[in-house]
């Protein structure tokens, strides 16, 4: 199928979404790749440096505990250094002007949260890089005071509790919460426009939301670099980069 440029592309966009006020954005690596996070199943990721730790294990020995820690040491100066894109900022101008009914995302960077959404209306299914969380007590503490306690030297940090500290994302081997399963599901059954962007769709459960959001009747938008298993059914599809063509329709869909 031909694509069109960015600007027929993100005019279609605008089009459909202009008289529509419940809309769900959907987000997925794709569209951090453009603030250099890269995709941790794409090769040669800094993820693939490491084997990961299972929360099984990270609970179990000292030792999975401590690689755990400096996989994280070492990854998180690619989250910290990120800032947010062109897509980023478009999902939260669409806040700004009372359009986005919730934005759920797969991605850990918090970058949604600096471009300026707001927090409340951010579904993490995976969770966030910016937080830690004591498994004891659940005290939270910015990722940044940890990792300047693991440049110090420590291996393996404790909470003031004497608790483990772990950041605040679903590990491997760790099933979603179900709250937030749960609110993301109503979310998608009760918009009227379900933008998926830089998502592949292909991750279980979050891969669920567009047909749920179809099903109810929603318009259904997909930008993405990638093929998608929703590509025949959606009403909109465009293979690209997000930042641009969410840019390019933001005049548009203001304007309205
Ligand atoms: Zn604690």
């Amino acid at each position: 199928m031909a694509q069109p440029d960015i600007q027929t592309a993100a005019r279609e966009l605008a089009d459909a979404i202009q008289a529509v006020d419940r809309i769900v954005v959907f987000t997925g690596a794709g569209i951090s790749t453009e603030s250099g996070i890269s995709d941790y199943r794409s090769q040669g990721g800094l993820w693939e440096r490491y084997k990961p730790v299972t929360i099984q294990e990270f609970l179990a020995g000292e030792d999975a505990r401590r690689r755990y820690w400096q996989r994280k040491k070492d990854i998180y100066p690619t989250f910290a250094k990120a800032k947010p894109n062109a897509g980023h900022r478009a999902i939260a101008a669409l806040e700004r002007v009372g359009r986005l009914q919730v934005l759920i995302t797969q991605n850990i960077d918090g970058l949604h949260e600096i471009a300026g959404n707001d927090p409340e209306n951010i579904i993490e299914l995976h969770g966030t890089e910016r937080w830690v969380k004591c498994l004891a007590c659940e005290k939270r503490i910015p990722r940044a005071e940890v990792q300047e306690r693991l440049e110090a030297g420590e291996e393996v940090p404790l909470c003031k509790c004497g608790g483990w500290l772990k950041p605040a994302t679903i590990s491997f081997g760790q099933s979603l919460p179900e709250d937030i399963l749960a609110r993301a599901f109503e979310e998608s059954e009760n918009c009227e426009a379900f933008l998926v962007v830089g998502s592949s769709l292909l991750v279980q459960p979050a891969a669920l939301m567009p047909g749920v959001a179809k099903h109810a009747g929603a318009w259904l938008g997909i930008l993405n670099r990638d093929e998608t298993p929703f590509d025949d059914v959606a009403d909109w599809r465009v293979n690209g980069e997000a930042g641009p063509v969410l840019e390019a329709a933001m005049p548009y869909l203001l304007a309205t």
